[in-house]
């Protein structure tokens, strides 16, 4: 599994919290260049939260190629060319074409489930490496390491606490009241998240393939209709005849404030009262939604409500977050596991290159994180909320900017965003860098080595 040892230099003891897809990157990584590591996930068995589609884009693929997974990759996803849109009575609304992504970065987006994803990373780390039901509640740090403390009153002490326990980040709350008690918190930092969307989410096994033409197909259709009551509704076709999809209410400011009030995690709980509300509602591949949610193990549904929200403070001493635990975005754009994605990469090529454990160079290494990665996830979030509107919105503004963007975008305009919405692909620092293939520029990679120092110069 090791692909470097770390001379003879002293190396952190790192503790990731969360075991979701960005604390699961990091331990990946960790585990490539023997750093040590523990990861503390609080559910009592390891699965995704949301079962649902995942796009992957030019912009995270090029790692699996460094980790030698892109073959495995290729084989649990499809290449997705299109997204669809239609009104409530499948009158199609118009298409946007993914050619100029692929254009531009030299691969096609992929579709796949989340699980698969999700069970391609885990068999990358020792399940010995990490602990379950373990529930963190606050974390302080003293004696110059960094403590957590679990529901189950175990405590556990590192050199790093990195916490990628998503949205609701019990790292990222204890953390905040120590800051916001010294006054040094951002007041923004404390304000709610804003709620945009309630959705289900799940994964069809129709028994009956012959009724979807589309799971015959080696690339995934994304058809997505949407009604003039605030409604959207969409079905994805990946590997294994599964078909992801998904329904989803935008919701007024008043309901969303209201929202702030229930749980906003992903879980199992209340979804038949919102399923019955789209089940007679047509599919657009035909039949009705009511086929594909009975086509579906129970256990393969979940609540999601999408909201947004980007935090300023990252890290504070030994703390640091990555994913969503400090910008959680809105899906449009699938781009937030790819984000927590970019994030583990950041932060394991600073601990590759780190000098020693003192705070002094573990600060150094997250301001150097917050530095690279704050203004373009800052961009990545806001193209997020703008693809949310076009994708589901339904003001009219909104209305009017997806029927713009759908039926008067020129194909060339299209394909220069594309170019500069994926020219930030960073990479692994200690691999053989992978060549650009695409049409598109590059950034240039930050955090490698001088001896890798000329040949980032020509990728
Ligand atoms: C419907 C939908 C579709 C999406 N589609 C895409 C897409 O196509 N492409 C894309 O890139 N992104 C997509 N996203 C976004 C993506 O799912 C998230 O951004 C990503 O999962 C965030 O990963 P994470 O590791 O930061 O957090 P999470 O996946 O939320 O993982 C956090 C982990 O921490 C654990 N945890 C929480 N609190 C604690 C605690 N106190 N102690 C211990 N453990 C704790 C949780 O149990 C969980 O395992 C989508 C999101 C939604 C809702």
């Amino acid at each position: 599994m090791s692909e470097h040892t770390s001379a003879d230099k002293p190396v952190p003891m790192v503790l990731i919290v969360g075991a979701g897809l960005g604390g699961l990157t990091l331990a990946m990584l960790l585990e490539r260049i023997n750093i040590p590591y523990h990861i503390f996930e609080r559910a009592t068995e390891l699965k995704p939260l949301g079962i649902s589609a995942m796009a992957l884009a030019g912009n995270i693929l090029p790692i699996f190629e460094q980790l030698g997974l892109y073959e495995d990759l290729m084989q649990i996803s499809h290449p997705y060319p299109e997204m669809d849109l239609y009104n409530a009575n499948l009158k199609k609304l118009g298409s946007m074409s993914l050619m100029g992504h692929k254009i531009a970065t030299g691969y096609d987006y992929r579709l796949l489930s989340r699980p698969k994803l999700y069970e391609l990373l885990l068999r990358q780390v020792p399940a010995d490496k990490i602990s379950l039901k373990k529930r963190i509640l606050r974390t302080e740090e003293k004696d110059d390491r960094v403590h957590i403390y679990c529901a189950d009153n175990t405590t556990y002490e590192g050199d790093v606490l990195v916490g990628a326990d998503g949205a609701y980040s019990g790292v990222r709350q204890s953390l905040y009241k120590r800051l916001d008690e010294q006054g040094i918190l951002p007041k923004k930092d404390l304000e709610n998240f804003s709620i945009a969307y309630s959705t289900i989410v799940g994964v069809a096994e129709p028994k009956d393939l012959e009724k979807y033409s589309q799971l015959k197909e080696k690339h995934s259709f994304f058809s997505q209709a949407l009604d003039q009551s605030n409604r959207n509704w969409y079905v994805i076709n990946v590997p294994n005849n599964q078909i992801c999809w998904g329904v989803g209410v935008q919701l007024t400011q008043e309901q969303a404030k209201g929202q702030h009030f229930r749980n906003s995690e992903w879980g199992p709980e209340a979804n038949e009262a919102m399923m019955k509300e789209f089940q007679d509602l047509p599919c657009p591949w035909g039949g009705k939604m009511g086929d594909i949610f009975d086509a579906t193990p129970k256990n393969l549904i979940s609540k999601v409500y999408l909201e947004e929200k980007m935090f300023k403070t990252w890290h504070y001493g030994r703390t640091v977050l990555l994913g969503d635990a400090c910008h959680k975005m809105l899906p449009g754009a699938g781009q937030g596991a790819i984000n927590a994605m970019q994030d583990a990469i950041i932060i394991a090529n600073g601990i590759y290159n780190m000098k020693d454990t003192s705070r002094g160079s573990i600060t150094a290494l997250f301001e150097d994180y917050y530095r690279q990665r704050y203004h373009h996830v800052e961009e990545r979030f806001k193209n997020s909320a703008l693809m949310s509107k076009i994708m589901h919105g339904q003001a009219w503004t909104e209305r009017l900017l997806r029927h713009v963007v759908l039926n008067y975008l020129p194909y060339w305009m299209l394909k220069e965003q594309f170019a500069k919405d994926f020219e930030y692909r960073p990479q692994i620092a200690w691999l053989p860098l992978i060549k650009n293939r695409g049409t598109g520029n590059v950034l240039p990679q930050e955090g490698r080595r001088k001896k890798f120092a000329a040949e980032a110069a020509t990728v």
